[in-house]
């Protein structure tokens, strides 16, 4: 068997041109939607994903609020910009760029932006609203991977989905959103045993790792749906947590790295910014953005 690929790319840019066009709906009611994005130190990855965002957003017509601090911003000087930010009406969203410094405590950061502004969906009231069932801002990359197995799949009702990873930006929300679609979901660990055989159960495998082409083809069932969420860095260029080559053969579809799931994050960034506008101007949640 040979696999579908699901391109996220492509779908990334359709979800940008309908949200251009709601942002389009709002100016006429004379609504800009916002977003803040700050960058504390200049890691350059961040750099690279902060540049990326600002110039997307302006694509879609937002405007872009971008804060460069330097490395060794004192804490409370960015939690006075939170403060100025949360309280200023042209900003819809906000987002801190992670990782932040070491002297600075992440919680406690995130836990400064108004939780109606956190369209990274880490609050920790987000995260309280989506594990039951509230309206929440939720995180943006298993929300965009949440609509590619929509698309693909259909409903996910009794399909049994192994998440590979619990980290609280990924692993764990992606867990929510699949259990809050009436999956039947497993979240595997470093420390789960007999992990191939885990996987080979699952009509889904989320692959939330940081470990290069770590799934392979003999774990995955056939016929199964793999997301592969890894961004690694080799010397191959870029690859995801999933061994694509023999996956491939197996699989019934899965996402690409590059062009999976990876531009669905951003567009996500932006649909949770224009849903946050929406709310915050009374305006019922834009269709199709929100799980
Ligand atoms: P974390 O490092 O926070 O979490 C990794 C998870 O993988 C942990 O839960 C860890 O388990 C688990 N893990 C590590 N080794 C193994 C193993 N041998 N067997 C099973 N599980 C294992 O990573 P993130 O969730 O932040 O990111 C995961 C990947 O997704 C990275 O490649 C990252 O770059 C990428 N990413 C991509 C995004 C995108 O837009 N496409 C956005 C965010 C992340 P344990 O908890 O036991 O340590």
């Amino acid at each position: 068997m040979t696999a579908q690929i699901i391109d996220g790319k492509a779908f990334a840019a359709i979800l940008r041109t309908r949200i251009a066009a709601e942002v389009g709906r709002m100016a006429e009611k004379g609504i800009t939607p916002g977003l803040a994005v700050v960058l504390v130190g200049e890691d350059p990855a961040s750099q690279v994903y902060v540049r990326s965002k600002g110039r997307m957003t302006k694509e879609v017509g937002m405007a872009s609020f971008e804060h460069k601090l330097p490395v060794e911003t004192a804490q409370d000087d960015l939690l006075a910009l939170i403060a100025t930010l949360n309280a200023d009406p042209a900003v819809n969203g906000i987002l801190v760029q992670l990782p932040l410094p070491d002297h600075m405590d992440e919680a406690a950061v995130i836990n400064a932006i108004t939780p109606e502004k956190d369209v990274d969906g880490f609050h920790i009231l987000n995260v309280g609203r989506l594990a039951t069932g509230q309206k929440a801002m939720v995180p943006c990359t298993p929300l965009g991977c949440l609509m590619l197995l929509r698309d693909h799949l259909g409903s996910l009702a009794g399909k049994n989905a192994v998440v590979i990873g619990r980290s609280n930006i990924v692993g764990k929300p992606m867990a929510q959103l699949l259990l809050r679609d009436s999956a039947t979901v497993t979240v595997a660990h470093s420390r789960t045993a007999d992990l191939p055989a885990v996987c080979r159960q699952a009509d889904i495998i989320v692959a939330a790792v940081g470990r290069a082409k770590f799934v392979q083809g003999d774990w995955v069932k056939p016929g199964a749906t793999v997301i592969d969420v890894g961004i690694n860095r080799t010397e191959d260029g870029l690859v995801g947590d999933v061994d694509q080559a023999s996956v491939a053969q197996v699989a019934g579809a899965f996402t690409p790295v590059p062009g999976g799931v990876g531009p669905m994050t951003i567009a996500c960034l932006l649909a949770n910014t224009l849903t946050a506008t929406a709310r915050s101007n009374g305006l019922p949640d834009p269709e199709g953005l929100t799980p």
